[in-house]
């Protein structure tokens, strides 16, 4: 029988492996994604595949991204121990799990309550303090919270959304996928200055799109 659930030490070697093949070379990303099994952030039929590098169905219709794709982009968020960051599309919650290795404070918001509530249980069963989870529409980002150093947005945007913009600090940097949901879409780091806004397109990517008001379940 195929186990699941747990990340024996073979397991964790392959997965950190396929990670490094991918080009995900920081130490600190590495060490955040050996930390957090994505095991749990899976339920049901596809649990037992949560090591292998593919996006997997979660609940709501929505997906929880390949683990390369995560560690790419929380690669180029150059996150920083004393960061403040906003999250845009909880799921599972594996993102958030993994930025609160790497942040001191970590914002995550979803359309869906249901992921949401999910999401929580699993952040509080492995006692992730530091993140706070929200069920909005986070096309308008956090405001109260705002300005964030990072924002890392995990659903697809025509443009990034101006809010999101708004409330990224001077100095910081916003990862946002961008393009028709459709489509093969472009991940883009923004980095914001004194003078405004720099964008530069770091690789393909395919994400569900970000959909304004809140979702049904
Ligand atoms: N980061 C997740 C994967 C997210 S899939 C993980 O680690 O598992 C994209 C998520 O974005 C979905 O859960 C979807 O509900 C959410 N989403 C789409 N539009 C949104 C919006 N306007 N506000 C908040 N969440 C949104």
């Amino acid at each position: 029988m195929t186990q699941t659930g747990a990340m024996d030490a073979e397991r964790k070697m392959q997965f950190l492996f396929a990670l490094r093949s991918k080009g995900i070379t920081d130490k600190r990303v590495l060490s955040a994604m050996e930390e957090i099994d994505r095991g749990p952030f899976i339920r049901g039929l596809f649990a037992e595949r949560a090591y292998e590098d593919m996006p997997l169905p979660i609940s709501c219709g929505q997906t929880i991204s390949q683990p390369s794709v995560v560690g790419l982009m929380t690669q180029a968020a150059e996150i920083r121990p004393r960061d403040k960051v906003l999250e845009i599309g909880t799921g599972s919650g594996y993102q958030a799990a993994i930025l609160s290795k790497l942040a001191r404070r970590v914002y995550t918001v979803d359309r869906y309550r249901k992921l949401v509530g999910e999401a929580r249980e699993l952040f509080e069963d492995m006692e992730l303090h530091n993140i706070t989870a929200m069920t909005g529409d986070g096309t308008r980002g956090w405001p109260d919270q705002a300005p964030f150093d990072r924002i890392i947005v995990t659903a697809a945007a025509e443009d990034p959304p101006s809010p999101l913009l708004a409330q990224l600090a001077i100095g910081g940097i916003m990862i946002v996928p961008v393009g028709q949901s459709d489509a093969v879409q472009s991940l883009i780091k923004v980095t914001r200055s004194d003078d405004g806004f720099d964008y530069e397109e770091l690789l393909p990517v395919r994400f569900v799109p970000l959909l304004e008001g809140l979702g049904r379940e």
